[in-house]
This record gives structure tokens, sequence and C-alpha cells, in this order.
């Protein structure tokens, strides 16, 4: 157990499930009702399924099925424009636009399986692309928009790209230069206003491309195990994994934004998660569609007053945001706080990194709410353990497993392996043990593989269990409470990297013999990217090469990525046989913490 970030479980004061004002009744009543009555063949049943009996697709639980009922002329989109104005976009519009991107996808030859590749901030656009690839059976697979040329080049070779959808600013920075590396990618649709611009050679203008097609669009029968989405998460070692997801995981999407972001018909949700990663997909797209509710779309960088007015203006009744936006949201004080209505809100929830039991606190005193914090991961596909709006919440805990959902805490060897008894089957630990975090798999949104890489996935298997890689502990009530990662992956203001892929990008650099990239525990952002660097022979470890190497990964990785700090070392801690330790390193980092300071980059999440 020696790899646990030793975050202390403090045992606060309980808050007691809390009702709001409005009078909103929990869709769960009592989770241990709902427990014992939950099935996903049930959940199922909460969907239309595609008309004929032809299957189930994600987009046409999003959208078509909306926009031939009831609620046809409700927005569904709520896009608050730079400029300040909001614009609606009602389901029907939202149906017929990617109807349209659909139509143009069987234009230019793209079938079923095929990739498309999506870079880009959020806009309607993105949900356009995002649903008419999705009617189309091509496969969606969003790429982090702050990504460098680097990491964005590796994820659309991995995937096989024939389509990008990004906007003109994008494509100008990260992906022309890339361009003539990636064979396979034929075609690039711009989105977004392009007026006054010349078209780069080889780009197409969405818009133009789009008012071309016939607004309707039939999906064809579409199978629940087909690939759907492709969503890229990182290891320890190796290059990034593609966790693959299938149609059938939007029975998970529409459960969990019921049971446990809480939506109701009326709702404005706001998700503030980037499309670029998989929160802002199945809880910035699908789920909140699936619901039927409004969701509100913006796409300007993190600040307090300016996301208080989006609470107040736009109305937004549920909230699904980050700890780092919430932590930077208590550091600017109460004042902007109180110096808005937020009397509508009703229900606020957080994923993605360790929730500080302080901001759960200080939310119910400053905004009147406490947060609900839940836990999940890409290879997850949706949220599985939640405080829900009809528990009460122990601050500090991700809270209890989704109904449907068995969780487990399994003990774990000296090697940090899984304990298997002689039967085969893994011993869990007991009640305030620690061990890793495992599922019992068989939820509809589980990934059902790294695409490429089934050793890989074959090992995310044991003893009957899926492995998060996460060390937790659950208490006698069956609440669970995260204690750190099982291995070096580094989770910086919710971003998952890759020491790897950073440390690869180093070595390129001549002056750069070995490097070693750890989290290093921050305040604000939970963990920032710092490198251990040791020198080739004939170089001098100043501070003008320490500039020149963070300019060089930043430019090769983009600002999330990159390190935010280098320390020269030329004595790294390796094992026996040669590997670096960055255990070590980051152990080092805990007890005596470097200087240097470093900002928490953009309340975004992942
Ligand atoms: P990703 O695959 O990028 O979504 O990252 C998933 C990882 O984020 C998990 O395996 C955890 O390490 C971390 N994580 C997600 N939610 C929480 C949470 N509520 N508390 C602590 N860590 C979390």
């Amino acid at each position: 157990m020696g790899r646990a970030l030793s975050l202390s479980v403090v045992q606060w004061e309980t808050i007691r499930k809390f009702p709001h004002p409005s009078g909103v009744t929990p869709n769960m009543a009592e989770y241990e009702r709902e427990r014992r009555s939950f099935s996903w063949d049930g959940a199922h049943q909460w969907l239309d399924g595609l008309p004929g009996g032809a299957g189930l697709n994600i987009a046409y639980e999003a959208v078509d099925r909306h926009a031939a009922g009831a609620i046809s002329s409700k927005p569904a989109l709520r896009w608050l424009r730079r400029g300040g104005d909001a614009l609606d976009i009602t389901y029907g519009e939202l149906s017929e636009r990617s109807s349209r991107f659909a139509n143009a996808l069987e234009s230019l030859g793209l079938g079923a399986g095929e990739r498309v590749f999506l870079l880009s901030p959020r806009s309607p656009d993105v949900f356009v692309a995002v649903l008419g690839t999705l009617k189309r059976r091509a496969v969606l697979c969003p790429v982090f928009a702050a990504f460098g040329p680097e990491p964005v080049r590796q994820r659309m070779e991995l995937g096989s790209a024939r389509v990008l959808v990004t906007t003109y600013d994008l494509y100008r920075r990260k992906v022309a230069k890339i361009r003539d590396r990636l064979p396979l990618l034929e075609h690039v649709l711009l989105s977004g206003d392009l007026s006054g611009r010349d078209l780069p050679a080889g780009t197409t203008a969405l818009d133009t491309l789009l008012d071309a097609q016939p607004s309707g669009y039939r999906i064809a029968p579409t199978h629940p195990e087909e690939m759907a989405l492709l969503h890229f998460t990182s290891g320890t070692t190796g290059t990034p994994k593609g966790a693959v997801h299938v149609h059938e995981a939007v029975v998970a999407h529409h459960a969990t934004g019921l049971l446990a972001l809480d939506l109701h018909p009326d709702d404005v949700f706001w998700c503030t998660a980037d499309p670029g990663w998989v929160t802002g997909t199945s809880y910035g797209i699908i789920s909140p569609l699936t619901c039927g509710v409004t969701s509100v779309v913006e796409d300007g960088e993190f600040e307090a007053e300016r996301w208080y007015g989006i609470l107040e203006t736009m109305g937004v009744t549920v909230w699904y945001t980050s700890p780092t936006a919430l932590r930077m949201l208590m550091q600017a004080g109460p004042e902007p706080a109180r110096a808005h209505d937020l009397s509508r809100l009703r229900f606020i929830a957080s994923v993605g990194e360790p929730l500080n039991p302080e901001v759960v606190v200080w939310a119910r005193d400053t905004l009147g709410l406490p947060v609900h914090d839940n836990w999940w991961q890409t290879e997850t596909g949706g949220i599985m353990i939640a405080n829900y709006a009809c528990m009460d919440i122990r601050p500090g805990s991700m809270g209890r497993p989704l109904p449907g959902v068995e969780a487990g805490v399994l003990l774990r060897d000296e090697h940090d392996r899984v304990v298997i008894g002689p039967d085969g089957a893994a011993r869990e630990a007991g009640p305030g043990q620690d061990g890793e975090l495992a599922l019992r798999p068989g939820w509809p949104s589980m990934f059902r593989g790294y695409l490429g890489d089934e050793e890989r996935y074959r090992a995310a298997f044991d003893g009957g269990w899926y492995l998060t890689g996460d060390l937790a502990r659950r208490d006698g009530d069956g609440y669970f409470w995260f204690l750190g990662r099982g291995d070096d992956v580094i989770k910086s203001a919710g971003h998952l990297i890759g020491p790897f892929e950073v440390e690869s990008t180093l070595l390129e650099h001549p002056s750069v013999a070995e490097a070693a990239v750890i989290g290093k525990p921050d305040p604000v952002a939970g963990e920032v990217v710092k490198a251990y660097v040791t020198l080739a022979r004939g170089y001098a470890p100043d501070d003008e090469l320490r500039l020149e190497l963070l300019g060089f990964a930043r430019s090769r990785l983009g600002a999330t990525v990159a390190p935010r700090e280098i320390e020269f070392d030329q004595h790294l801690p390796h094992t026996h046989s040669g590997k670096i330790v960055r255990r070590l390193l980051k152990e080092r980092e805990l007890h005596h913490p470097g200087l240097g300071s470093s900002g928490p980059g953009r309340g975004a999440h992942r």
C-alpha cells in the first residue's frame, strides 16, 4: 500500500440530506430501496430504442426521439455567445442540423465504424458533430483542444482519423504542421464563422457543407454493441490508450443523469467539462439530452465573476463542475457569490479529482448548497459512485455505488497486485481497510477494449473484477473514500496526464539524458506537472536551459500537459534493473516541497 497519497480520512460532520426550497423531489427517493429494485434491463426500458426494434443508437435517444415528440420546440441548448447574448437551439433544430452532418459524412464516403475526430472548444457545432457522427454510426473521437500538436497527432494516428472537425485557429496552430504525417486524414471540416478568412488548403467550411445537405436522416439499424465513442486516456507507461465505448453506454448515461445528477425535465444544466474529455461528452452532451433538459453552452475561460454571472443569468438549476473550479471560486472569496442571485440553483455535483471536505462545507455556507462529489473514469464511461440528492453527505467521501453497480475494495500484496484466493476470487478488504477500488464488470457504459491493445485490456481485470487503478477505503456504512492513485498517473486540474508522454518529449531535447515526471501537490489544481531532469554531459543546469526546456515541452505538448517546473538532478533514484522510481521523487516532494509556485491553469476539467 506504499503508493497511496496519504490523504487522511478525517471524519467531518455529516451534512444531512439537503432539501431544496423549490421542493423538487429527488428522482431517487431512497438509496437502499433503489438498489434493491434497480436493474439495467429496467433502465433500458426508460429509453425508446430505434423505431421498429432496429437497435439502440445514442443520437436517437439524445435528440431524434425528442424532436419527433412533445419537446421538439424546447431549447436543447442555451448558447452564451462571446458578445454576451444567448441563443436557444431547440431539440428539433439540433436534430435537423445533426442529420445534415450525418448526410455530409455519407457524401464524403464515410461509413460505419470510421473515425471522426473532434478538436474544438465548446460550441453548438460540437453537439452537431457528435450527434451527426453517431447517427451515421461512425465513431466519435474527442481530443482536448489545449493539447499541443504532438499529443494531437499521436491520438489521431492511433485512432486512424479520416475526418477532423476543428476551428480555423486550432487548425492553423495545431494541425497544419502535422497534417503530412497523418496520411489517413482525408477531410478537415472547419466550424465557426470563417468570414473574411481564406480557407487553408485541404479544408472545407462546415457550414457550407451542411447547408448543402438534406435535413432528414434515417438512422440505420444500430447494434447496441457497435463502437460509438473512442476516448483517449493515459497510463503510466507507453502511448495513450483509446478506450472503446459502444451505443449501449447510453443506458448508463441516461440512468446516471436521472439518479446521480437528479435531472428533472425543467432543469437548466451546466456541465463545465471540456468536450475533449469523457465528462464533456457523457455529461456535457449525451446525458442531459437523453433526459430532455436544457444545457448551457459557453466557451470562456474561468473567471469567478463571470461564472457566477452565468449561474444567475442562465438560471442554472443543476451544475456539474470540478474540484479545481470550486477551489478557485473559494479562493475568490464570498463577495462575488453574494453579489449574485443563485436561488434557482438546487444541485451541485463535482468529479474528476479529490474534492476536499472544506469545499463541500464552504459551498453549503456560501452558495447555499453542498457539493455532491462523484467518482468515475474514462473506462467506466459514466458515474459509478456518487453522493445522491436523497442521501446524507459525508464531506470527503465519493459517496456510494450507483444502483446496478457493485464496487469493492480489494486487498493488494507487497507488489501492489490484488490478492487472489485459491478459488480464483479476489480477496476484499474489510471496512476501514485500504485497497484497490474495483468494479464488478457488466454495467452498460463499461469500456469494451483498448483500441488495438487486447493485452492491456485483459490486464485491467482480475479475480472477477475490473481494477480501476485507484486506492480507496470503504467505511462501515458503505461510503467510499478516495486515497490516491495506485500508479504514477498525474491529475492536474482534473486532466489525466501520463508521465511517460512528458518524459518522452523532454528526452527529445539534446540536453536531456534522463527525465522523470511526477505530480507535485498543489492547493488549487490538486497536482501540477513537475519534471526532474538529468543533463547530458556538457550542459550546465542554469535558468536559461530551464526556460528553454519549459518552452520546448510547452510548444510540443501544450500548456496543460507540459511541466510547470523543472528541477535538475544528476542522481535520480533507480531500481536495480535501472528504472527510475518516480514514487520516491513524489515522496520527496510531499515531505520537502521545493519552492517554485504554480497557478492552477484552466478551470475546465476532463
Ligand atoms: P479520467 O479517466 O481522466 O476521467 O480520470 C479518472 C481518474 O480521476 C480516476 O481514476 C481517479 O483517479 C480520478 N477521479 C475521478 N473522480 C474522482 C473523485 N470524485 N475523487 C477522487 N478522484 C477522482
